[in-house]
């Protein structure tokens, strides 16, 4: 039996509470899940049925408890049921969850990002990415009077029917090249460009002049794992889009609070036209937000024609985390701790990899991290794909059996959080090395 395959077996057999709650879930949920890629799909095996988390730990139904890189996805940069904002919310549960009218809690944290985010001079809420980026576009196209997007291969804006073409995330776990179900009409408005690849971008305006309305990026892309932008590719899309008259919108949906108090244009000194947003500001609950620039974002309803709306907008439990959770970001020598410690956990890994003698290369970008099972460079989707998944496959699972849970995908980022302590993540460097032994050879 392979390595994989006895890992897998004898993780299942201590999650009997999970196997049977998962069975269940397979008979009413699509697939068990309500996002594919919780389904542990590329790597086999039973998904973990959590039971509850605290810190930068998860317990499943069956009381196992593990060390989580995933931490809802990016969502979760103060670790799970962090004591203030569980505190926090129990208050504001007791005040109502939901008044579909303004409160004060929406102007903080539209402030708060305002404060990280100089570009976002006006900022609306909705309750996910995928409607952050679907609104984004629309406002692009509306307010350029074009159709087309570019966007990038392995990149990931969510489900909406634009971006569903050689996407990152699920699509790239499941191998999915474009979804049945978008029209082709729908889809010839996207055109698809290599990430970090600026002459590929350049031949796309110089074939569509004047048609493109935006260009929507991750600044550091996360969803084909972890791939940083090279120097001067983000300047590169901020000249090109000017010189061409299409908007620039940066998808921070992953990178926004994540690698400074603000999102990756504020580290890199680059101004988008339109910001999307979600995951952390959001505390954990569902929050997304889009913005720009006041003479932008003034053409969404109600003082513009473009229409955009949402009965749970603006959510005021969900506003509550999200202030919560930026007042303890802004925090001064936040992001230094977070940083140390997500360089000591991608240098044990590095360590790792050479002791166990293994291709591989751990890309980081502040608190995001992927291990790419592969000996070359990763600058793009074509390359992360040349990684060898069936590989990080049994990684996975040796890491679960060592209660080290990471996202079940070569093509997600890891998470650190700033409930990881260093001794966590020392326990993880030595399940890492135990872990590579196994798969070695
Ligand atoms: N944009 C990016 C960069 C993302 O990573 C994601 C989700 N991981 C989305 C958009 C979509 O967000 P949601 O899942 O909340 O719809």
């Amino acid at each position: 039996m392979s390595e994989a395959r006895s890992a897998i077996n004898s993780a299942d057999r201590k999650r009997p509470r999970s196997q049977e709650i998962f069975d269940r879930a397979r008979e009413i949920l699509v697939g068990g899940v309500d996002s594919p890629v919780r389904a542990f799909g590329a790597v086999g095996g039973t998904p973990i049925v959590v039971d509850r988390a605290a810190g930068c730990r998860l317990w499943d139904a069956d009381g196992n408890a593990y060390l989580d890189y995933v931490c809802s996805w990016g969502a979760l940069i103060l670790g799970h049921a962090h004591a203030e904002i569980v505190a926090a919310l129990a208050e504001q549960a007791a005040r109502g969850t939901s008044y579909g009218m303004t409160t004060e809690l929406e102007v903080e944290l539209a402030t708060m990002v305002r404060r990280g985010l100089p570009s976002c001079e006006r900022v609306r809420f909705v309750c996910s990415g995928t409607e952050a980026t679907m609104s984004a576009v629309r406002l692009a196209r509306a307010a350029t009077g074009r159709d087309l997007i570019v966007k990038f291969e392995g990149g990931y804006h969510g489900h909406g029917d634009s971006f569903l073409s050689k996407a990152g995330s699920g699509l790239a776990t499941f191998g999915i090249a474009a979804s049945p179900g978008v029209p082709q009409a729908i889809a010839a408005l996207t055109l698809d460009a290599p990430y970090n690849d600026l002459a590929a971008v350049e031949r796309i305006f110089h074939a569509h002049p004047d048609g493109i309305a935006a260009v929507i990026v991750e600044p550091v892309a996360a969803n084909m794992g972890v791939v940083p932008p090279a120097a001067d590719f983000l300047r590169g899309l901020r000249e090109l889009t000017r010189r061409h008259g299409a908007l620039l919108i940066f998808d921070e949906v992953i990178t926004g609070f994540r690698l400074c108090f603000g999102g990756a244009q504020t580290l890199f000194g680059i101004e988008p036209d339109l910001t999307t947003l979600g995951k952390i500001i959001g505390g954990g609950l569902p929050v997304a937000a889009y913005g720009g620039s006041r003479d932008l974002m003034e053409l969404v309803a109600p003082l513009g024609p473009v229409y955009q709306a949402g009965t749970l907008s603006g959510n005021p439990l969900a506003m509550r985390a999200g202030v919560e959770t930026l007042r303890k970001l802004a925090a001064p020598g936040f992001y230094d701790a977070l940083e140390r410690k997500s360089n000591r956990l991608a240098d044990g890994i590095r360590d790792a990899l050479a002791q166990a003698k293994i291709p591989g290369r751990v890309e980081r970008a502040g608190s995001l991290l992927t291990l790419f099972f592969s000996g070359d460079p990763v600058r793009n989707y074509e390359d992360a794909k040349r990684s060898e998944t069936r590989r990080f496959a049994a990684f996975f699972h040796q890491m679960l059996q060592r209660s080290v849970f990471l996202a079940p995908s070569q093509f997600e980022a890891l998470f650190v959080s700033a409930a990881h302590e260093d001794e966590d993540l020392d326990r993880t460097i030595a399940a890492c090395r135990e872990a590579l032994a196994a798969i070695a050879g």
